[in-house]
């Protein structure tokens, strides 16, 4: 699946992505998701949220997203559980795994992977789908494609697990510059911005 990542990206490029065909978007931001889901929602298009979440902006984002790729620890995930329950929503999510350990990073470390897995299939309101990563700028094509490769080890033996109340067939892995090495490495999902749009402006 392509996702075309759309933050900082205007309305009007954005329609122009749907029209093109492209259905699936995705943000970084609570904020900036919401400020376009009306006008992305009626033209057919789902958006998931792609970057860490605060626990106050749970109740925001839950009915919006369509899913939440960055449940990145118990906690989040718990607030995420309850405000579905609340809403009567069962919200899709996939756990976000920090594959090369960065401290800059947000997710799970790998080994913590699978018993944050087994508590989040606990929770009533979430349905896990899959696993998500960002692994670091590499120097080389095969320095990426062992982070990569390391992921899809993680997420074959999780899926394996036949874990009740989750499945996992949804491993969203790869950006603009490594696409080709994630989609080798058995990405299912690519989240592609500049490649898509140009590079991004800040204001
Ligand atoms: C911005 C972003 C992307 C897309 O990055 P590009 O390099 O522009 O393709 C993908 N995933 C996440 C989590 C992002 O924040």
């Amino acid at each position: 699946q392509l996702m075309a990542v759309t933050k900082t990206v205007g309305i009007q490029e954005m329609l122009d992505a749907v029209s093109a065909g492209v259905l699936l978007l995705g943000e970084n931001r609570v904020q900036e998701l919401l400020s376009k889901y009306e006008t992305l929602h009626a033209a057919g298009a789902q958006i998931h949220l792609i970057g860490h979440l605060q626990s106050n902006k749970v109740s925001k984002i839950v009915g919006k997203a369509a899913m939440i790729q960055s449940a990145d620890s118990i906690q989040i995930a718990s607030e995420i559980d309850k405000r579905s329950a609340q809403a009567g929503l069962v919200t899709d999510v996939l756990v976000e795994v920090n594959i090369a350990r960065q401290a800059s990073k947000s997710g799970f470390f790998p080994e913590q992977a699978l018993e944050a897995v087994s508590e989040i299939s606990g929770f009533r309101a979430l349905h896990m789908r899959g696993m998500m990563t960002v692994p670091p700028i590499c120097a080389s094509s095969a320095e990426i494609r062992k982070h990569f490769e390391a992921m899809r080890r993680l997420f074959v033996d999780i899926s394996d697990k036949k874990i009740d109340n989750i499945s996992c067939n949804i491993l969203s892995m790869g950006m603009s510059g490594d696409f080709a090495e994630a989609i080798i490495e058995g990405s299912t999902m690519v989240r592609i911005g500049s490649a898509i749009f140009g590079p991004r402006q800040y204001h």
